[in-house]
């Protein structure tokens, strides 16, 4: 049956950003279909994004407004039901061999962060695809090749017990598939796409914060816990269930000398992240967890254009993938979604003498024109906030106080 729109949109990834792109297709009547490459996150037995729990994130009103346009009355409800404010950033230090903590407010008037798991973000984006009667959701499919001139993909389907091949016709393809886009691999065959990458000199792993004894939170909840290093630093966010995601960020030098040496870990963590162990992560659960959890790098992705004439076009991650010291990948990312069809409702086929693909060109055209700009900037920022957050919160005041105190 043809989509009230008569467009077919296939989006490939169902991460955040590609779920949001393919409600705000379908909310325009297109027939979408999603291709994604794990299977349903929903299904407990499918093994999350970088095999860990997940990683908790800092929602900020970028990627809330996306979702406020989004065209779905209950979605922003469902998003906040398990996100926590975050008024600011709380630092933690030790002076004279006390513990030594400053909170340091985002804003005056109290606006706010939102900390929220991405699973449970993406799921709840998906709970809403689910209702939509022109989406089509087709979990264990992975992009092999796309040709953006007669506008064919293929896909590998894992979803039975023995893989096939499938070819799809699409009017619009939405490439949303991550940091390692096989959309952007296939458009740049297509497009004279300028493109850059660059891994930084630091690695993260993840641990856990148990709630405390009395089941309560063992930090202040309504901030992003910060332990600067210099050089290194370690953070922790809050989740719904009272426990903290933390994240150790490192440079690989010296992940290599704690893998050397993993006796060296706890002495590591005591002289710089005062009050962490054994008061917030017992010994043990440090060295398993460490030991656990892959240390992943990180990249930071520019490539301009982001599209390909009226066929394609790539966002979030698969367009700019950044360093996560902004708190802005996501978030930027689902903006991406807002400014798209932004841009594409500016340009209606009626504007084009009925012509939808000329319309589709040209807003691909003004999309691509705007958002390159933007995202290089968001990187650049991003880059450059890992000295504001492992180094240069230590405010000023801080080390006069310190200074005052130990002289
Ligand atoms: P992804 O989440 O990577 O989703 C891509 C999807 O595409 C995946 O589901 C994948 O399985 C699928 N896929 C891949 N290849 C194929 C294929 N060939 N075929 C079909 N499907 C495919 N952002 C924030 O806004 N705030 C933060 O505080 C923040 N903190 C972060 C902390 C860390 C440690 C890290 C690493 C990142 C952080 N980010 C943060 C960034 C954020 O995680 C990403 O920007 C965001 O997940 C990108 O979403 P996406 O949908 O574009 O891509």
């Amino acid at each position: 049956m043809a989509s009230p729109s008569g467009q077919k949109t296939v989006v490939v990834g169902a991460g955040p950003v590609g779920s949001l792109a393919a409600l705000y297709a379908a909310s325009r009547g297109d027939e979408v279909e999603v291709y994604e490459l794990r299977g349903d996150l929903r299904d407990p037995s499918t093994t999350p994004l970088n095999f860990t729990k997940s990683i908790n994130l800092a929602l900020s009103e970028r990627g809330i407004n996306a979702m406020r346009h989004a065209n779905s009355p209950t979605l922003l409800d469902a998003v906040f039901k398990e996100t926590i404010p975050m008024y600011g950033r709380m630092i933690h230090g030790e002076k004279k061999g006390k513990l030594f903590d400053e909170a340091q407010l985002y804003d005056v008037h109290g606006r706010f962060q939102r900390a929220v798991d991405r699973g449970g973000l993406n799921k709840t984006l998906l709970d809403s695809l689910e209702d939509m009667p022109n989406v089509t959701l087709h979990f264990n499919h992975k992009l092999t090749g796309a040709d953006f001139r007669r506008n064919l993909a293929w896909f590998s389907d894992h979803s039975a017990s023995s893989p096939s091949e499938k070819e799809v016709h699409f009017d619009f393809m939405i490439g949303a598939d991550g940091a390692h886009s096989a959309v952007r691999y296939h458009l740049m065959k297509y497009t004279r796409m300028a493109y850059s990458q660059e891994y930084i000199d630091t690695l993260w792993c993840e641990f856990q914060i148990p709630p405390s004894p009395t089941n309560t939170f063992a930090l202040p909840p309504n901030y992003l816990h910060i332990w600067p290093g210099g050089s290194f630093m370690f953070i922790a966010i809050p989740s719904p269930d009272a426990t903290f995601t933390s994240t150790l960020f490192l440079p690989a030098s010296l992940f290599a000398a704690l893998d050397a040496a993993p006796a060296s870990l706890v002495p590591f963590f005591a002289a710089n992240f005062p009050g962490v162990i054994p008061d917030l992560i017992s010994e043990a659960a440090l060295l398993a967890q460490y030991a656990q959890n892959p240390h992943l790098p990180l990249i930071s992705i520019k490539c301009s254009p982001h599209h390909c004439a009226a066929s394609a076009v790539i966002l979030g991650d698969a367009a700019h993938a950044m360093v996560p010291f902004y708190g802005q990948g996501m978030n930027a990312g689902l903006e991406d979604v807002r400014v798209l069809f932004e841009c594409l409702d500016a340009h209606p086929a009626a504007a084009y003498a009925g012509d939808a693909t000329a319309a589709r060109a040209a807003a691909l055209e003004a999309y691509s024109a705007q958002r390159t700009v933007d995202a290089a900037a968001i990187n650049d920022l991003a880059l450059r906030n890992y000295r504001e957050m492992s180094h240069d919160v230590v405010s000023p005041l801080y080390r006069l106080r310190k200074f005052v105190e130990e002289s």
